[in-house]
């Protein structure tokens, strides 16, 4: 009945469903526990008529253009481009950390003579992940370092992942680099934007196609099993390929241990007034329990009297109680990823593909590429 069985209806299934239906026509299974489809970039209109993005803010950004191009498919975009302030000292300043926010955080004669030092150690326009500012061995730029380190980055890490900035992979505190420069925006790709009717419509058309079949409500285990080296879909033995985006330790029942996860709890808001903040987002690192607050509304214009705000409540991630949001790099961690990998490599008809399937801290342009890249090598 099926070629494919693809478990999980985020992005990365999602494509490669799309994929499998439109150019090789074959017949794709989708199974998808949540009631919904889109993974994590579900998004919908809520009762005050806002489109909310329910598992955290998500702005699509890429230097991409394959990427771009395929996902037009099914979309059209609204122009739109990520800013954010952070919470410091009692005032709300760009980040990532630039010479905007040299100047509103110092007196004038002092960011001058710190824009000056960093000119001239690093080019203008470069990014300068703060793990790095901070080996510098100009004092100025030191005192600088530690600075923008203890502001924006060592309680703000501490509450997202209950680690210092130096216990994790540098990538991670990378993604905010210390910009040299006066971009105040978030990302500085050549693609910022996000689609017109939100990433579960655009998700939909990718998914509207007569050769896919989709079960929301459903979780792999309960219509396919796993004995020794084959799959038994609805108890017969499955002859086409497995694509699984889900949790890589949970499908082989945490054999060689778990792989930790970090959790948000998201507290979604209504305000009784147009606008509550600034921008799109405010980060809090040094304030508050949660890490940063979004207002859908700068997002998606729309009009309404009220506005709806988000606050992210990192947690850690407990097995059936929260979801597991954001892989944790550390060196032990992808040692038992490894393990995980090597094991899914003995059977043949399984692809691993994902953010969760592959323990990785993919954005949306990543997962693109990537089930792009698997259909074309690993599935065709
Ligand atoms: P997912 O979206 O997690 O999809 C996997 C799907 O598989 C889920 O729907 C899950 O329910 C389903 N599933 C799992 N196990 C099973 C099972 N056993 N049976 C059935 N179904 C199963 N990226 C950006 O580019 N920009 C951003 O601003 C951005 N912000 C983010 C903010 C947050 C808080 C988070 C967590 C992520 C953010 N991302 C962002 C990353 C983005 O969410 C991911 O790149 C993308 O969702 C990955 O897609 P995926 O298909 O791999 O995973
Ligand atoms: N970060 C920080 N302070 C900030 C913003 C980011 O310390 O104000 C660090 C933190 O460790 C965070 C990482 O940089 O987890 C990546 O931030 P990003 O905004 O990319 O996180 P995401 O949107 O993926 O949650």
């Amino acid at each position: 009945m099926f070629d494919y069985l693809i478990v999980g209806a985020g992005f990365a299934g999602s494509v490669i469903a799309e994929r499998l239906a439109s150019q090789k026509n074959a017949k794709v299974l989708v199974v998808e526990k949540r009631n919904h489809i889109g993974g994590n970039c579900y998004d919908y209109k809520d009762e005050n008529n806002i489109l909310i993005h329910k598992y955290g803010p998500h702005l699509f950004h890429t230097n991409n253009k394959e990427v771009v191009d395929y996902l037009s498919n099914f979309t059209d975009w609204d122009i739109y481009s990520h800013e954010v302030l952070a919470y410091i000292d009692g005032k709300k300043v760009p980040i990532p950390f630039n010479f905007n926010t040299l100047y509103e955080v110092f007196p004038l004669l002092k960011a001058k003579a710190l824009e000056e030092k960093l000119l001239k150690y690093y080019d203008y326009n470069s990014k300068v992940p703060i793990l790095e500012l901070k080996k510098t061995t100009d004092k100025d730029l030191q005192f600088l370092a530690d600075f923008i380190y203890e502001k924006i980055f060592l309680n703000y890490t501490a509450k997202q992942w209950g680690m210092k900035p130096e216990e994790m992979d540098g990538a991670v505190t990378a993604r905010v680099p210390v910009f040299i420069g006066r971009d105040n925006r978030y990302f500085n790709d050549s693609y910022q934007m996000i689609p017109k009717n939100g990433y579960t419509s655009m998700i939909n058309s990718m998914l509207d196609h007569k050769n896919i079949k989709i079960m929301l409500n459903t979780d792999f285990k309960e219509i396919c099993e796993l004995k020794e080296k084959d799959f038994y879909l609805f108890g017969s033995k499955f002859d086409g390929k497995v694509i699984y985006t889900g949790q890589i330790d949970e499908l082989f029942e945490y054999k060689f241990g778990e792989l930790p996860y970090r959790s948000v709890d998201m507290k979604f808001e209504t305000v009784e007034k147009e606008f509550y903040q600034e921008k799109a987002t405010v980060n809090y690192p040094n304030d508050y329990d949660f890490t940063r607050i979004t207002e859908f509304k700068h997002i998606h214009p729309t009009n309404s009297p009220k506005t709806t705000i988000l606050k992210e409540y990192p947690q850690e991630y407990i097995i059936g109680q929260n979801t597991p949001y954001y892989p944790i790099f550390t060196n032990e961690n992808q040692e038992k990823y490894s393990k995980y990998l090597e094991h899914s490599q003995e059977f043949k008809s399984l692809v691993m593909v994902g953010r969760l399937a592959e323990y990785k801290y993919y954005d949306m342009d990543d997962i693109v590429e990537r089930a792009l890249e698997v259909f074309e090598k690993e599935v065709r």
